[in-house]
């Protein structure tokens, strides 16, 4: 683009045009992930979806590779990629709250904390992940695990309608009765079919004060306590969602002494229902042996969304996750959990396991895009690390770790908002999504025809 091009674009744009010579353009591409060091030919900070519109209209015009970014917190890193033309929605956060209806609409480029802050002061909450800074596109768009899974879905199965700008750069809203193919391709497809300008989500009564189970026990006992931890989640009822996590915990003013630099296995709960209801239900977490700390007790729901932010900060870690979905949580797999879980590359780096089942099972495996969703368990290998003369090892250790997971007869598929590669490769494809596969291929076909979306965990159109 020539400077005349540039200002007449710069005119027609709301939002400011980011350039390699523009101050403020290593803040505007920097993502989660460290390990993304990348510089994008052009950032629209969009505004609105007018620009978003102009934006896609500008790819399509001058055929442009489009990278399009929310929270910014995609494993992978297909919300920046270098020269390619980075449609920016985080300046687009506006959350609105209807507590008659108990629904929540959401602007494309909010995180889980914007969400949480405007739904939460009427006691109400979407399901979202386990970190408030994570945007909520990229978390619905390919699922949506966190603290209330199993009493109220997946982020993506509350899902009420979605305004997306497609790829002839035509702004469609999507709902069960509008565009209903792309609706269901939505909740789970990914980023495949445009850029969502806007979300509206079904919210529940939860909180402000839940009941939180946060049990930090020594590494070194985990052999007998994730056995004791995976028999008592099997008799869970739908409102607790719990997790264990074999981590090391660093030396901060916000965790107790007795953790600093330690090795732990966390046992992690929260009951979706009313504290004193809770308090009973999650007595156990503290009660697998003797917890080096033990964390539990009522707390706001938005602290506990908030409550591993300080774990992630941005752009100081690299990160390549993956992860298998399993049907049960046998002796085999908890085999691998722990001596994986117990010989990790960097502190930082995490083996965690959160539960399934309970709402999410109840959607049948077609009623959206999100594939199967019989399994019980997910066990992820969150490699973290900071040096980049490690990537290779770590990266290699993050992999051996996953087959030896997805050896076990129980593995079932994987789970890609908690996966770290750039080009899927078939076998991941149909891992996760499945029989929906060639539906999802179809309707990318019928909006985005030449793969204009393809910076993402990426389908082809048939
Ligand atoms: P971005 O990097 O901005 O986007 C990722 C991709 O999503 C983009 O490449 C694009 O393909 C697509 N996309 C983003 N915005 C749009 C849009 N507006 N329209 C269309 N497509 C879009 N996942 C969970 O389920 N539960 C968790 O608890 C959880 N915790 C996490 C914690 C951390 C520290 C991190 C790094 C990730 C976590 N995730 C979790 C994974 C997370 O859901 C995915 O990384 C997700 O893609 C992040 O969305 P984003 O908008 O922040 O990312």
């Amino acid at each position: 683009l020539t400077n005349p091009q540039l200002d007449e674009l710069r005119a027609m744009f709301h939002g400011p045009l980011v350039t390699r010579e523009d101050p403020g353009y290593d803040e505007s591409r920097a993502v989660q992930n460290g390990m993304f060091d990348r510089h994008p030919g052009l950032i629209v900070r969009c505004s609105g979806a007018a620009d978003v519109i102009d934006a896609v209209r500008l790819a399509r015009e001058r055929d442009l590779l489009v990278a399009v970014r929310s929270g910014g917190h995609g494993i992978a890193g297909h919300s920046v990629s270098d020269d390619a033309l980075m449609i920016d929605l985080s300046a687009m956060r506006g959350v609105w709250t209807n507590p008659a209806e108990r629904t929540v609409r959401v602007q494309g480029g909010a995180t889980l904390a914007d969400v949480d802050r405007e739904s939460q002061a009427f006691g109400l909450a979407v399901p979202g992940g386990v970190m408030s800074t994570t945007g909520v596109a990229g978390l619905t768009l390919g699922g949506g695990l966190g603290w209330l899974h199993r009493k109220y879905g997946l982020t993506c199965d509350n899902l009420i309608a979605a305004e997306v700008v497609t790829a002839d750069g035509h702004l469609v809203r999507a709902s069960g009765t509008e565009n209903a193919e792309l609706f269901w391709a939505l909740r789970g497809g990914g980023g495949n079919f445009g850029v969502v300008t806007a979300f509206e989500f079904q919210a529940h009564p939860v909180g402000p004060t839940v009941m939180f189970g946060c049990a930090m026990y020594a590494a070194a006992d985990a052999n007998e306590i994730l056995p004791a931890w995976r028999d008592w989640t099997a008799g869970l009822p739908d409102e607790v969602t719990s997790r264990v996590m074999l981590w090391s915990m660093p030396a901060t003013p916000l965790l107790p002494r007795e953790v600093h630099n330690r090795d732990v296995l966390i046992v992690a709960a929260v009951h979706a229902g009313s504290p004193d209801d809770g308090a009973p239900a999650l007595r156990p977490v503290g009660r697998f042996g003797t917890p080096l700390a033990d964390l539990s007790g009522p707390a706001s729901f938005r602290d506990v969304q908030r409550s591993l932010d300080f774990m992630f900060p941005k752009g100081q870690l690299r990160s390549y996750w993956k992860s298998v979905t399993l049907n049960e949580l046998g002796d085999d797999v908890l085999d691998v959990v722990l001596r994986r879980g117990l010989h990790r590359p960097h502190p930082r780096t995490l083996v965690h396991a959160p539960q399934l089942g309970g709402a999410v099972r109840r959607m049948g495996p077609a009623d959206t895009a999100f594939g199967d969703r019989s399994a019980a368990y997910i066990v992820s290998i969150d490699g973290n690390w900071t040096d980049a003369a490690e990537d290779a090892a770590t990266m290699h250790w993050v992999r051996d770790a996953f087959h030896e997971v997805q050896r076990v007869p129980s593995a079932a598929g994987t789970y890609l908002n908690f996966g770290g590669d750039r080009e899927l490769d078939s076998a991941t494809r149909q891992a996760a999504f499945g029989r929906n596969l060639d539906r999802l291929a179809r309707i990318k076909r019928d909006f985005d025809p030449e793969n204009r979306f393809r910076l993402n965990n990426n389908i082809q159109p048939r």
